[in-house]
């Protein structure tokens, strides 16, 4: 999956969190059969809920590109990508780290 996060590539060590951009911490996850790197699991946790509401929404069964803009206090604007498709959504998570609210857009 190719993840821009506020127009820079994200999800490795190097390009930092794939949520948040944040290159500090030393977590990573397998998403879809990528080792995405997240500056800690919460941020881990809040993408994991992202996608699968994505692809509940969608009926995809992957994202090929994830594009974010915002951050945990303005919430996120954000294209998923499959192929020729797009998705527009926003979302903004709640203290646990769940959806709390998430519009098409
Ligand atoms: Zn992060």
């Amino acid at each position: 999956m190719k993840i821009i996060v506020n127009g820079k590539e994200a999800g490795s060590k190097e390009t930092g969190c794939a949520l948040c951009g944040a290159t500090w911490g030393e977590y990573y996850e397998e998403i879809d059969g990528d080792r995405l790197f997240f500056c800690c699991d919460f941020c881990a946790l809040e993408f994991k809920n992202m996608v699968n509401e994505v692809k509940k929404r969608t009926g995809w069964s992957k994202i090929d590109e994830l594009i974010i803009n915002g951050n945990y206090y303005t919430g996120r604007t954000c294209i998923a990508k499959l192929g020729e498709k797009e998705y527009k959504f926003y979302v903004k998570f709640n203290e646990e780290g769940d959806v709390g609210i998430f519009k098409e857009v």
